[in-house]
């Protein structure tokens, strides 16, 4: 697999320099230097992806078995090139190896389990009042679909968005983030490689503002899915439904991950340093407000701590590093600046709470205690490695703390007490509840946020449903020749 400096337009099956001359740098967050260019795509180029999906998805919706055929194919070259592909994700985001091939390896899975839904899209027959009338319906695709996705996990999340659309029938034009462009483009060949037809993937790259925003409102995209920030998200729903088009909205969170005191310890530490710290906390699910019953409160803080201080923070060449990096300056100032706010608190800092003493984007992954739920802490996706823990005192109020947010993305519950995870499940107000595990994420599954977290779901049939829609079909038997206007 090639590694470009400089990298072109993924078009109707081939490369393509931008009508542009703009390009955007992207930058290692180890090093700092310029791993590669990208061009910052114009609205010209969006309305040639755009073409190209629509030209090819007249053929593509009508092929279920070549549709199924290609996902098969697709999700093998996924993971005989993970190692390739992951090593793209940390050229530009400093993402351990470890994480990053497992990551990839994983979004097999996903090709591999819609591939069997080409042949599964169905209508119904719909009994009327008209017992000569044969009613039905067909499912049918959108068409083009427009799918803009975050930086921290480019592959997977254009996998949850493409693996669902393109089973269906629709063709696709990605815009990855542009901070992370790189595993995008290569996972474009690949599906070229994997035989589906020229123009079914594009993939444009550039700028939120100007790339993404012309991908919103062309006319010839149906429907938009996008993972990113809340306000992004609000920026691209207000502009779809000015062009009165579908979105599909994956979006931040702050998610509780609550810690009983009948809870087996040993398994919710992991689960919360795991829940926060996987992928340097940059991760939409990462279980940011630990909340915890103050019978084992002091205990748990105390193993957390232990157990993050001797966490190795290093980079990807670094086999011990637990740690990455956080993926690029702009990430980095958010996570300093509302650190430096936590410091201003009435919270009480447990460990890390400041950058690692070396060269690069690394900050210590930080405890904060005593949070109060009201703060700005306790508020603001960090997206970094910084977790606030928060005392209960029953149930009752630790699912009142729990709710009392703007998000509703994931939530954890550590209990040896299967009633109360079952009345904890079903109070907490969010995509999905983890009950003595967490980060749990599968092509099955329905995913999705509640309030700001997002609008729509993916996955599972969910996500069929997402990026189809429905014709009735009303076909007369008997057809009369009375005049009804007449009657
Ligand atoms: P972001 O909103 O800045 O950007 C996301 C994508 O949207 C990028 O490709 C960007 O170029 C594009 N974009 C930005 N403004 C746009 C506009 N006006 N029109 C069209 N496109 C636009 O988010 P980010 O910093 O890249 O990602 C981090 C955020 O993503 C976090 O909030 C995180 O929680 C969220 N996220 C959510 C999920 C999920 O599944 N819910 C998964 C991963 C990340």
């Amino acid at each position: 697999m090639s590694r470009p400096t400089a990298y072109d337009l993924w078009i109707g099956g081939n490369w393509v320099p931008s009508q542009g001359a703009e390009r955007l740098d992207v930058h290692n967050p180890v090093t700092g230097k310029t791993v590669y260019t990208t061009p910052n795509a114009t609205a010209a180029d969006v309305d040639a992806a755009a073409a190209a999906a629509a030209e090819a998805g007249q053929v593509w919706r009508h092929e279920h078995v070549l549709r199924s055929e290609c996902l098969l194919s697709l999700a093998r070259l996924i993971i005989e090139n993970a190692e390739e592909l992951a090593a793209l994700d940390t050229s530009d985001s400093g993402r351990l190896p470890h994480q990053a091939v497992g990551q990839v390896r994983n979004i097999a899975r996903w090709y591999r389990f819609f591939a069997g839904y080409t042949d599964k899209i169905t209508g119904q027959t719909i009994p009327t009042e008209s017992s000569t009338m044969f009613t039905y319906t067909l499912r049918e695709p959108l068409g083009v679909i427009g799918a803009i996705t975050a930086w921290n996990a480019p592959l997977l999340l254009a996998g949850l968005k493409l693996a669902p659309a393109l089973a269906a029938g629709n063709t696709v034009v990605v815009k990855p983030s542009e901070l992370s462009s790189a595993s995008t483009l290569a996972f474009a060949k690949l599906c070229d490689d994997a035989g589906f037809p020229p123009g079914v993937v594009n993939v444009v790259t550039g700028d939120g503002p100007g790339t993404g925003a012309a991908l919103v409102a062309h006319p010839g995209v149906a429907h938009v899915t996008f993972t990113g920030s809340v306000g992004g998200g609000r920026r691209v729903g207000a502009l779809a439904a000015q062009h009165l088009k579908g979105v599909t909205l994956e979006l931040g969170g702050k998610s509780p991950n609550i810690v009983f005191d009948d809870a087996d310890l040993d398994a919710a530490i992991v689960g919360v340093l795991a829940g926060i710290l996987t992928l340097t906390g940059q991760s939409c699910i990462g279980g940011s407000r630990v909340l915890v019953q103050r019978g084992v409160y002091d205990e748990v803080v105390e193993r957390l701590r232990r157990r993050v201080d001797e966490m190795v923070v290093g980079s990807a060449d670094e086999p011990e590093a637990e740690i990455g990096p956080v993926a690029n300056a702009a990430q980095m100032e958010r996570v300093e600046y509302l650190v430096g706010n936590a410091h201003k608190s009435d919270a009480r800092l447990v460990s890390g709470g400041r950058r690692a003493d070396r060269e690069g984007l690394f900050f210590l992954p930080t405890i904060f205690a005593d949070v109060d739920n009201d703060s700005e802490l306790a508020r603001e996706e960090v997206f970094g490695p910084v977790m606030a823990v928060i005392p209960f005192d029953d149930e009752e109020q630790a699912l009142a703390i729990a709710n009392d947010t703007a998000f509703g993305l994931a939530s954890g519950v550590w209990t040896t007490d299967v009633s109360r995870a079952h009345r904890m499940a079903a109070g907490l107000q969010a995509g999905s509840v983890y009950v003595n595990n967490y980060r749990g994420l599968g092509p099955q599954v329905p995913f999705g946020g509640y309030k700001d977290s997002g609008v729509g779901r993916e996955n599972g049939y969910d996500a069929v449903l997402e990026f189809t829609q429905v014709k009735a079909v009303w076909l007369e038997t008997a057809p009369t020749h009375v005049d009804s206007l007449r009657r």
